[in-house]
């Protein structure tokens, strides 16, 4: 049982939602929706769906339809929003299953009021206007046009107008202020339709980026929304890995591929099972720290695609088998993250299939 493992609180997940929506209701938003695309940020929509359910969320956001196919069978009773929309060939299978696609053209809107016509009643979309982004929803040419030519909309059943934040984690960024601007001439132009615009960190930004709908996924499971301060959600994964081997090298004797660790002493190199086939990038090398009953554990010479390699020259009480723990509440995704050279998000979204997954029970 002595293995690479990946524990997930889905009891946190929960909590940090109930936090979430707590927090956007007292900002004069309406309900919290729940990200759970890229199968809840790599933890298991499976798991974590439901447990957002039983807490009360009502309104899911997935990528794309095999997502969206997925939760269903999780999910029977829930709202299901498809972030990218509806591609031609998809029409059919979100009608059947009850998938709102988020329309981010003209042409999903075109796509989605003729699958209405033929399904001889109105269906339920999302609309997604761009307010700086310039990746998916409409840009200001296609808005303007919407808004010459409503009954380009006939037949859909509008749910929200959304638009998704840019910078939301960087607070002085000028983006926000002037997105949220836009996003209020939006939601001038469809009086009477809801609208959602925050996701995690825009949830932090208070009443001028409330909405009816907000669409946090990030903070959801532990990461940091407010990054320029210390992290207000509940850690929700840890993942520890066995010792599977103590070295003892020379001064001047180096570890790992092409020798960009060297030691300066007499060393003990500790060897885990896990590497970036585990979703520990190579840009660790040299920068990573572990814990070990609290003290930090440095991460020496390259990640190799199964395995790492630590000195503990300073730590005589591990052992073989003793566990480090790469990420956990003393050293979180975002360190991880940071460490890497990325963000927490991809750090968490790339965490490999091999660990042995444990759904932490209360
Ligand atoms: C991923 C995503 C979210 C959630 O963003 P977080 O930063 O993870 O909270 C919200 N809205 C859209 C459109 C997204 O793609």
């Amino acid at each position: 049982m002595n293995r690479p493992t990946l524990t997930i609180d889905a009891e946190a997940v929960a909590a940090n939602w109930r936090d979430l929506a707590a927090r956007h209701a007292s900002s004069g938003g309406g309900a919290t929706a729940a990200a759970v695309k890229a199968d809840a940020y790599g933890l298991g929509a499976a798991l974590i769906a439901p447990a957002l359910a039983a807490a009360g969320c009502r309104h899911f956001f997935v990528a794309c339809l095999e997502e969206a196919l997925a939760l269903r069978t999780a999910l029977p009773d829930r709202r299901i929003a498809v972030i990218n929309g509806c591609p031609s060939g998809t029409e059919r299978e979100l009608i059947a299953n009850d998938l709102r696609p988020v329309l981010n053209s003209l042409e999903d809107c075109a796509r989605w009021r003729n699958a209405a016509r033929e399904a001889g009643r109105a269906l339920p979309a999302l609309l997604h206007v761009d307010t700086g982004m310039a990746r998916l929803g409409l840009d200001a040419a296609e808005f303007a046009r919407l808004r010459e030519t409503p009954d380009l909309l006939d037949g859909i059943a509008l749910d929200y107008v959304m638009s998704h934040l840019v910078a939301s984690e960087t607070t002085d960024a000028p983006e926000n202020a002037h997105q949220a601007q836009r996003f209020a001439a939006i939601r001038a132009a469809f009086p009477g339709v809801t609208t959602s615009l925050a996701n995690s960190s825009g949830i932090f930004f208070g009443p001028d980026f409330a909405s009816d709908l907000a669409r946090p996924g990030f903070a959801l499971y532990g990461g940091n929304p407010t990054p320029e301060q210390k992290n207000p959600m509940r850690p929700v994964v840890t993942l520890a890995a066995p010792i599977l081997q103590i070295r003892a090298i020379e001064a001047g004797e180096s570890v790992g591929y092409n020798a960009i660790w060297r030691a300066e002493r007499q060393s003990l190199i500790a060897t885990i099972g896990v590497g970036y086939a585990d979703g520990m990038p190579r840009s660790l090398a040299n920068r990573m720290t572990a814990r070990f009953k609290g003290r930090d554990v440095r991460l020496v010479g390259r990640v190799s695609m199964d395995l790492m390699t630590f000195d503990v020259t300073d730590h005589p009480d591990i052992a073989p088998g003793s566990m480090l723990e790469l990420i956990g509440p003393g050293h979180d995704i975002d360190d991880v993250g940071r460490e890497a050279g990325t963000n927490g998000y991809e750090i968490l979204t790339g965490l490999g299939r091999r660990y042995r997954r444990v759904a932490k029970s209360v």
